[in-house]
């Protein structure tokens, strides 16, 4: 290894989103020497997509006495009485993940979220007024009080301007378009990362006493995904390759508004708002499955129903694949006002302006349950003892810490990413200065990184049958779509593992075209299919292995939850190339929240 290929930095985080910045932001206030790579623009990270909102218990508004949990909201007077709660924010959590969520971290999460959107205000962020200039607040799926905070449907991308500034501030080196290809980890000690830079193709080695991923979701494994085309699952892919376990790996959310067709997100805000869900017979079919919380029942649920909706032959479009969404009611100026984002995107991609006619939607791969574990201080941990892996962190949606459990509600990620992303900076800069060091590497990794991009540009040699890299991504997205997604069942899984276990061969004498060392796309391409194909093996293995249903783990051959058998976590060990599973067990506090059952 040449001086040269080598970067050293005290800090290296992987992932400009909130949570790489909160963390980047909060070390930089300690005046260490600190990186973020990412392989997007930071400003173009998927943080900056999210439209409806952050969770946090403010008690700004309540609805209008005598008109019900579900009548028009207005402000809360000063000294009026407060409908809010931090513990009904952690009820309501709990219940959404179905008991799979840690309540330690959920109860930190919560304690510190309206103190995180302060923290925002302070910063400047421009979120939604009252007319007295208070914060406003919405409804959102699953939580039984109004605390969705918002910018109209911007809020990510508010979120995110206001604390990549604050980064750029406190002197944090951001390396833009630069990819993470590999984590060094030996002996249980992280000691950095391999990365190329995607300008001009090369590889370094950089070092750091400290490493963390915050390297976003993985829903680009199936074909209709509400997720950025970066959103491929690197950090939990490279994680696991190097030795790191995957928690709760089966359980993926799929929304139940994205575009038909396209996937592209409309939020839950619309609902939030008013919005209403109708099937091919103009039908509000949420009455036959959520009577109480109707569209605003949390997403796991909402999207099992309109799947089976179109199951039963009351879709709608061509396919049949499809359902209404329905907001004519609410009228032009709260839609232009609170949701101009989303109409404006209806307008592009399906033709529909939500304000004279139903917007064909469908469900929607889009949140990544499940990660790379987690304590609530982001340190990874490598076994079901909390042993942790020194000097490596996680925050952010690659990581399983776990908030969501086996369901996610919405707004509590934006917040999750926060809370836990500044967790994760105080903690990475208490252990550098508690004496961390630099520490040696070994193994060359930059040499293993080298092989495998001269594979993937050569082809296998012993073989004249070269593979298209985006032919064996296009063959994954259809199976996970068919066989891993809304429903399982054992004969389906089996299929999916079948189909990832032939991809994975055919992968071996995958070859890329473009053979140059600027902005190589399809390299990149070639390095994210691989790593889709990794991550998607877990992710069936855990899923097979789990025979009830749970959150978004829905099995149609074992529909009941099974907490006899099933409240734990799965952990993934990669094992002989093969992921091997173990469990760890869920903590709950069995005085205030013990497992119930489901309903809304
Ligand atoms: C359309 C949409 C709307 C949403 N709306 C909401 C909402 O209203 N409320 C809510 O709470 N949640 C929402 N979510 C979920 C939420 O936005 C995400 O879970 C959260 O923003 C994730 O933040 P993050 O920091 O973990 O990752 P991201 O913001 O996804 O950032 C990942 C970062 O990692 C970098 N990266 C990844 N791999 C590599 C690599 N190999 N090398 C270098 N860099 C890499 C990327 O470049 C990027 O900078 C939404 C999600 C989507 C898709």
């Amino acid at each position: 290894m040449s001086d040269s290929e080598i970067i050293t930095h005290d800090i290296i985080i992987v992932g400009a989103g909130l949570a790489g910045t909160w963390a980047a932001m909060t070390a930089g206030e300690e005046k260490l020497d600190i990186a973020v790579l990412s392989k997007v623009h930071p400003l173009r990270s998927h943080s900056g997509a999210a439209q409806g909102g952050i969770a946090a218990v403010l008690n700004n508004v309540r609805p209008v006495e005598g008109t019900g949990p579900r009548g028009p909201l207005e402000p809360i007077p000063p000294g009026g009485e407060a409908v809010d709660s931090l513990d009904l924010h952690m009820f309501d959590t709990i219940k959404g993940s179905d008991w799979l969520g840690d309540q330690d971290a959920i109860e930190i999460m919560i304690s510190e979220a309206p103190e995180i959107i302060y923290a925002y205000e302070h910063m400047g962020c421009v979120f939604s007024r009252l007319p007295d200039g208070r914060i406003a607040q919405r409804r959102f799926g699953g939580h039984s009080a109004p605390r969705a905070n918002y910018s109209a449907d911007y809020t990510g991308h508010v979120l995110l301007h206001t604390i990549h500034e604050q980064a750029l501030r406190r002197g944090v080196k951001f390396y833009s378009e630069w990819y993470c290809m590999d984590l060094i980890v030996e002996e249980n000690i992280c000691r950095g990362i391999v990365a190329l830079d995607i300008l001009n193709g090369k590889l370094y080695t950089m070092r750091a006493k400290a490493v963390m991923f915050g390297t976003g979701g993985y829903g680009r494994a199936w074909k209709i995904t509400s997720n950025a085309l970066a959103n491929t699952g690197d950090g939990v892919a490279i994680s696991y390759n190097a030795g790191v376990p995957l928690m709760d790996m089966e359980f993926v959310q799929f929304h139940p508004t994205g575009l038909y067709q396209k996937g592209i997100l409309m939020t839950e805000a619309c609902r939030g708002e008013g919005g209403y869900l109708v099937n091919s017979t103009d039908e509000r079919f949420m009455e036959r499955y959520a009577p109480d919380k109707m569209e605003l029942a949390p997403r796991d649920l909402v999207s099992r129903a309109e799947q089976m909706e179109i199951e039963e032959g009351r879709g709608i479009g061509p396919d049949s694949q499809g359902l209404y969404l329905d907001m004519r009611h609410l009228g032009e100026q709260k839609i232009c006002e609170r949701l101009p984002q989303v109409r404006d995107l209806a307008i592009k991609f399906a033709g529909v302006d939500m304000i004279d006619a139903p917007v064909p939607i469908q469900p929607t791969a889009h949140y990544s349950m499940g990660g790379i574990p987690a304590d609530s201080n982001g340190q990874v941990i490598a076994d079901a003892d909390g042993t942790h892996i020194l000097g490596f962190f996680a925050a952010g949606e690659c990581a399983c810490i776990s908030v969501h459990g086996a369901n996610r509600l919405g707004t509590n990620s934006l917040l999750g990413a926060s809370v836990f992303g500044r967790r994760a900076g105080r903690a990475m800069a208490e252990f550098v200065k508690d004496g961390a060091d630099l520490q040696p590497i070994h193994d060359d990794p930059l040499q293993r990184n080298q092989e495998r991009i001269k594979h993937l540009m050569d082809g296998d040699p012993a073989s004249n049958n070269h593979e298209s890299v985006s032919r064996i991504a296009e063959e994954l997205k259809g199976t996970m779509t068919q066989n891993c997604g809304i429903f399982r069942d054992e004969e389906r899984l089996a299929n999916a593992m079948r189909k990832v276990n032939e991809l994975q061969e055919r992968y071996k004498s995958a070859r890329i075209m473009d053979k140059s060392g600027r902005f190589n796309t399809d390299l990149l391409e070639a390095i994210e299919t691989d790593h889709l194909l990794t991550f998607s093996e877990v992710v069936v293995a855990s899923g097979m292995a789990r025979t009830e249903s749970r959150g978004a783990h829905y099995r149609t051959d074992y529909p009941a939850r099974d907490d006899e058998d099933w409240l734990k976590h799965t952990l993934a060990h990669k094992e002989e190339d093969k992921p091997k599973l173990s469990y760890k067990s869920v903590n709950i506090d069995w005085e205030k929240f013990p497992p119930q059952e489901r309903k809304y």
